[in-house]
């Protein structure tokens, strides 16, 4: 009841000259009803490989949806497939018709011949109307399974789905929930975080536990199955402080929070003022603060030291202290944090200066190396990272690992 099958067809898919966009917004869709389409599909403009689609779709699932090659030219096989696979003749279908003689006429135009052939439905099959174009789609059983047709255009696909799909669905998986939760870390790599939840990624578990990772982020998935909304968000809760509990404060936030979101409420919350001193990342650490709406109650600025100069003349660094321990260290990387929370008036104080690249690197500090220094009330203190990739990858990792230093 719960499975899906997805077949995407046109010759430009298989190409790759089209990316298949409407697989995913389709999946999107059966997800959010609980519906997993367990076999994507994709083949070309061929009668035969198209007919055996629909067939091992059906063999597959209880709900397959199909989309492309509805159109009236010589390549838009679909609706030939279809009738194969269900072995029986094509047949005008009146409410086809209907809907095509209405198109042309209220567009004061006359229908070319070769648009018929979209009136033309296997038999026993029936219209999903389209709102917003000629090509109607169909829904017809195969083998027990319920098969929907509509065209490739998505804008086409997205109109017949809302009107005349999605009410079925609803209506067959009333009572059944599948919800969703993201938790998102930062710090540790994928696999770390896998060892640590460790037995909660049991694939049978309810809710089902797994890892993603993106711009350095790791997120926890987490997928709770019931027929009832309460529980289902009941066992996401369950499961979010079970993740909280192994993972601490590597985790910064829920579905779409950002590091800099959770950093400015977590300051907030302790009502703790933050400055910050940046050579290597330039202003992306304070940009990245000054995105997120109401930062001013936290963040009241800082300084953007690139050069030596500006090290010494704006945040007090000693000029023998950079010459002696060099702009990328532990001391330089204090010195800066100290300058910037005494000049500013400020709880604390973030800096950072590396070797972003692509040149500048030696053998003691390679390119990736960048020092981050705190100051607060106690003092100061400075830890490193050798970052990889390029240039722009190093700042944009060194400005997150700022952002989760201040959170922590
Ligand atoms: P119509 O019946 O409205 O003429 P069709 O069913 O014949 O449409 P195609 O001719 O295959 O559809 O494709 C029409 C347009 O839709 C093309 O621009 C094509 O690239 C795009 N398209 C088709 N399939 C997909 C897909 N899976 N994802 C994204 N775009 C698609
Ligand atoms: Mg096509």
């Amino acid at each position: 009841m719960f499975d899906a099958a997805i077949v995407a067809i046109g010759d430009e898919l298989v190409l790759g000259q089209t990316v298949d966009t409407n697989t995913a917004w389709v999946c999107q869709r059966l997800a959010s009803r609980g519906i997993m389409a367990k076999l994507h599909l994709t083949v070309p403009d061929d009668r035969a490989m198209i007919r055996d689609a629909f067939a091992q779709g059906a063999r597959t699932a209880p709900w397959v949806i199909v989309t492309g090659g509805l159109g009236p030219t010589e390549d838009d096989l679909t609706r030939f497939a279809f009738a194969d696979a269900l072995g029986v003749e094509l047949a005008e279908d009146p409410q086809a018709m209907a809907h095509l003689q209405t198109w042309y006429a209220g567009r004061g135009k006359t229908m070319p011949q070769t648009n018929l052939v979209q009136a033309m439905l296997p038999a026993g099959t029936t219209v999903l109307p389209n709102p917003v174009g000629t090509a109607v789609g169909m829904q017809g059983s195969l083998g027990g399974s319920r098969v929907f047709v509509m065209p490739g255009v998505p804008r086409e696909l997205h109109a017949i789905f809302e009107e005349s799909v999605q009410p079925l669905i609803d209506a067959a998986t009333a009572g059944h929930f599948l919800l969703t939760r993201k938790i998102n870390t930062f710090g540790l790599g994928e696999s770390t975080v896998a060892g640590v939840l460790g037995d909660l990624m049991r694939r049978d578990a309810n809710p089902t536990i797994g890892t993603t990772v993106s711009g350095g982020v790791v997120s926890i998935r987490l997928r709770a199955e019931t027929e009832d909304r309460a529980q289902a968000e009941a066992m996401l809760d369950d499961a979010e402080a079970a993740v909280r509990e192994r993972m601490g404060a590597f985790v910064f936030g829920v579905d779409s929070e950002l590091l800099q979101e959770a950093a400015v409420r977590l300051l907030g919350d302790k009502s703790i003022t933050v400055a910050t001193a940046e050579s290597c990342t330039g202003g992306k650490v304070a940009a990245a603060l000054t995105d997120v709406a109401g930062s001013s109650a936290v963040y009241p600025g800082g300084w953007v030291t690139y050069a030596n100069e500006q090290k010494a003349a704006n945040l007090g660094v000693d000029a023998a202290l950079i010459e002696a321990e060099g702009a990328v260290s532990h001391a330089v990387a204090c010195a800066m944090a100290e300058g910037a929370r005494r000049e500013a008036g400020v709880d604390l104080a973030i800096s950072t200066t590396g070797i972003a690249g692509p040149s500048g690197g030696t053998d003691t500090k390679p390119v990736g190396t960048v020092w981050f220094g705190l100051a607060d009330v106690g003092g100061s203190r400075a830890w490193h990272a050798h970052l990889r990739g390029n240039r722009t990858m190093v700042r944009d990792r060194a400005r997150m690992i700022a952002l989760q230093i201040v959170r922590f």
